[in-house]
């Protein structure tokens, strides 16, 4: 049996150094807002190259509170439209309805699965105020064209990274890209938590320091409360655990890029088509952190299950776009095709930091063997 993502293998890896860090969590007393969370801010803006790092409860809050941020900075308010990706998870998407913005759905590019920077500057309007790209599967989207829309048109740019911890274009980081980026790190992630949690990165003080006080109850001073907040923060025991695993992410990432070399020069099939495509430019200049390795078949589910008799766990991500969800029924007319016809081909094939290439061998043998 290979599985998708065997969380307990991976975190078994570094159980001593865990295991000690949570011992400091429970002997220090000090449960929220303490050293640990102050340690792994810096540690992770560092990371990044940002000059902030606000740690906050999870990855949606990350992109609700800094769009609640620029409201509340004015630079934002209720109806303005943010231009989000139509092929992305949900979260991306909740994050800007949850403020009463609307989202304005762009479509992808077929060979990156990402948003596509000429259909950004097409969905303008007098109303579009922000961009929200996102790294999909850790790939990054093409910022150098998104910013230069942005800068053209004065938008502000959110970047979500949940997938894209440590990916990079030019030696730049996801999370210093945009005005701003949201991170989660639940524990599927290639930076997890060992429960929820989640991080704003910013080179911006005064967006910090309103971040800091709307996950904290609105508070920028105990006692006095600038804006009508939440409880959104991070734990001392999740940023210990954080800390432990952001000493490995480049290790596993790079055995992730590995992998997923692995795939692309094994598999032969020509009924599935690669996502890696030497003729993308944006490839060639990025470091795609391989959050998900996801192959595209007209047969999908059909090569699910024939993978599955084979002891081989896939997962679809997504397998309904946010277009077609109840959710959001007055999106559910809108025709997205390019989003749709990757909805229904999409699979994810196992990968992680710590897969044996044996078993990513035995997914492309088993692959190469199928014949639709
Ligand atoms: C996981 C994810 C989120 C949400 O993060 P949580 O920590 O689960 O709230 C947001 N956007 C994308 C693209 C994600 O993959």
């Amino acid at each position: 049996m290979i599985p998708f993502l065997d969380l307990k293998t991976i975190n078994a890896q570094y159980r001593d150094e865990l295991a000690q860090a949570c011992a400091r969590v429970i002997d220090s007393g000090w449960y929220v807002q303490g050293t640990e969370v102050k340690e792994f801010e810096q540690e992770f803006a560092a990371y990044c190259g940002t000059k902030h790092c606000i740690g906050v409860a999870n990855g949606l809050d990350a992109l609700i509170l800094t769009l609640r941020a620029w409201k509340e900075l004015g630079k934002l308010k209720e109806g303005d439209e943010v231009i989000v990706p139509a092929n992305t998870y949900i979260a991306s998407i909740l994050a800007i309805t949850e403020n009463r913005l609307v989202p304005v759905l762009v479509e992808p590019n077929m060979a990156t699965y990402n948003i596509c920077p000429i259909n950004v500057e097409a969905a303008v309007t007098e109303k579009t105020r922000a961009i929200l790209p996102v790294h999909l599967y850790g790939q990054m989207a093409d910022m150098p064209a998104i910013l230069d829309v942005a800068k053209r048109h004065n938008l502000l740019v959110l970047e979500d990274s949940a997938q894209a911890h440590g990916a990079s274009i030019n030696g730049i980081k996801a999370g210093n890209w945009g005005h701003a980026s949201g991170f989660s790190f639940y524990p599927g992630k290639n930076l997890g938590a060992l429960g929820d949690a989640g991080a704003v990165t910013t080179n911006d003080d005064e967006l910090a320091s309103t971040l800091r006080a709307l996950s904290n109850y609105g508070s920028h001073k105990k006692y006095e409360n600038l804006y009508q907040g939440v409880n959104s923060r991070l734990d001392e025991i999740q940023a210990a655990m954080l800390r432990v695993k952001l000493r490995y992410l480049d290790i596993e990432t790079q055995h992730r890029r590995e992998i997923a070399t692995t795939y692309t020069m094994g598999i032969g099939n020509l009924s599935i088509m690669l996502p890696i495509r030497q003729d993308s430019v944006i490839q060639d200049l990025a470091h795609h952190a391989f959050h998900l390795y996801v192959i595209r078949t007209k047969e999908r589910e059909a090569l699910q299950k024939y993978l599955a008799d084979e002891g081989i766990q896939t997962l679809i991500h997504y397998p309904v776009a946010p277009h077609k969800q109840c959710a959001y029924k007055l999106l559910n007319e809108k025709s997205f095709p390019i989003t749709e016809s990757l909805q229904h081909e999409v699979l994810s094939l196992p990968i992680s930091g710590s897969q044996s290439i044996e078993n990513t061998q035995s997914v492309i043998d088993a692959l190469n063997r199928w014949c639709r």
